[in-house]
């Protein structure tokens, strides 16, 4: 198979491989000077890690995934302080810190919490019986804690605001359906699925008749309405697994799971004439026509989302107010 490749600005785990390369450079240098000083056992060790953290950054590089990686490194850096600690310094608890912060960036928060627990139990186990002084001990638990409360309350904000940024990259402003991006992951998580399971499903493209007349005749305000307004006719319509995106102008699309073609007629066709007879600007007549295909085995997005633009035309052409559905194979 080949290898696929990924152009640096645009690859998608850029920062596990640049947090890769400065942990096994930040370690490695420990490992030079080591071996400098004539410490060739901590050198040794050092090596070993700083190994590690290249050839993780390495397979991350070239395939692009940063899952194992991820887990990996953030196993690493919990156990690698306690080796440290238990075989040869005790200076060794200031990669405690450093390891703390570091698995909360690596693993989502849960298990960031977990494996900074199992260190912690782990950094107990190593320093039972140790004669510390009870200062020593009250700051040590008073350092670790604070680091963990605010790496936690970090990471849980940084984990709230990318759920916010990805359902607001994937929601249309106007009216709250899917946007084009969001139509696209659908339509590719669709055919993933039509593909392994052979399940069924129907695109619909839909679009307002003369359009513009109302924009030009009510002013573009009315208009927004219009089009928000068909949003919430047409999603009050659909099935729980059906979705609907906003993807242009005044065009929609309908992506139905599971749907063959009698059922796709039968929703498109209560659609059309539920739009029909709903008053969607009150006081003027506004329809829709649609254009219907059932997902192919050989079809790419394009090919599926074309054919279904193809039928829609089709349903201009034809007169409007209707559905076209592409003829069965
Ligand atoms: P047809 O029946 O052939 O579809 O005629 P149409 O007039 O609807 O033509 P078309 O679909 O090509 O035009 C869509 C119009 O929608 C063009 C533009 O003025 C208007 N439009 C696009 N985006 C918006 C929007 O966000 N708000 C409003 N109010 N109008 C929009
Ligand atoms: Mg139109």
């Amino acid at each position: 198979m080949r290898e696929k490749t990924f152009r640096w600005e645009e690859h998608p785990a850029k920062t596990m491989v640049i947090f890769s390369v400065l942990g096994s450079s930040a370690i490695g240098g420990f490992g030079i000077h080591r071996l400098i000083t004539g410490d060739y056992l901590l050198a040794a060790f050092d090596f070993v890690i700083a190994f590690m953290f290249l050839s993780l950054g390495i397979f991350t590089y070239r395939t692009g995934k940063d899952a194992l990686a991820r887990a990996s490194s953030a196993a690493v850096a919990a156990i690698g302080p306690l080796v440290f600690l238990q075989m040869f310094d005790t200076e060794g608890i200031y990669w405690v810190y450093s390891s703390t912060i570091v698995i909360y960036y690596l693993v989502p928060i849960r298990q960031a919490v977990v494996i900074n627990t199992l260190m912690l139990i782990g950094v107990g186990g190593v320093f039972w019986g140790v004669d510390y002084s009870n200062f020593q001990l009250y700051s040590f638990l008073v350092t670790i804690g604070l680091i963990n409360g605010f790496s936690f309350a970090f990471a849980l904000t940084e984990e709230r605001n990318k759920a916010l940024l990805r359902s607001l990259s994937l929601k249309d402003d106007l009216t709250d359906v899917g946007n084009r991006r969001a139509f696209t992951e659908k339509m590719t998580e669709t055919i993933g699925f039509h593909k392994r399971y052979g399940v069924s499903a129907c695109l619909v493209c839909i679009d307002i008749d003369r359009f513009k007349a109302i924009n030009d005749t009510l002013g573009h305000a009315i208009g927004d309405i219009a089009i928000k307004n068909l949003a919430n006719c047409i999603t009050r319509m659909l099935r729980e697994s059906d979705r609907v995106f906003r993807i242009g102008g005044d065009e929609f699309v309908i992506i139905a799971d599971g749907t063959d073609r009698q059922a796709a007629f039968q929703l498109t066709e209560k659609i059309r004439k539920t739009v029909e007879e709903t008053d969607i600007i009150p006081g003027r007549d506004l329809t829709i026509s649609l254009g219907v295909t059932m997902l192919k085995a050989e079809d790419t997005t394009d090919s599926w989302l074309d054919r279904a633009d193809a039928e829609l035309y089709k349903a201009k052409n034809a007169g409007r107010n209707r559905v076209q559905m592409e003829e069965a194979a």
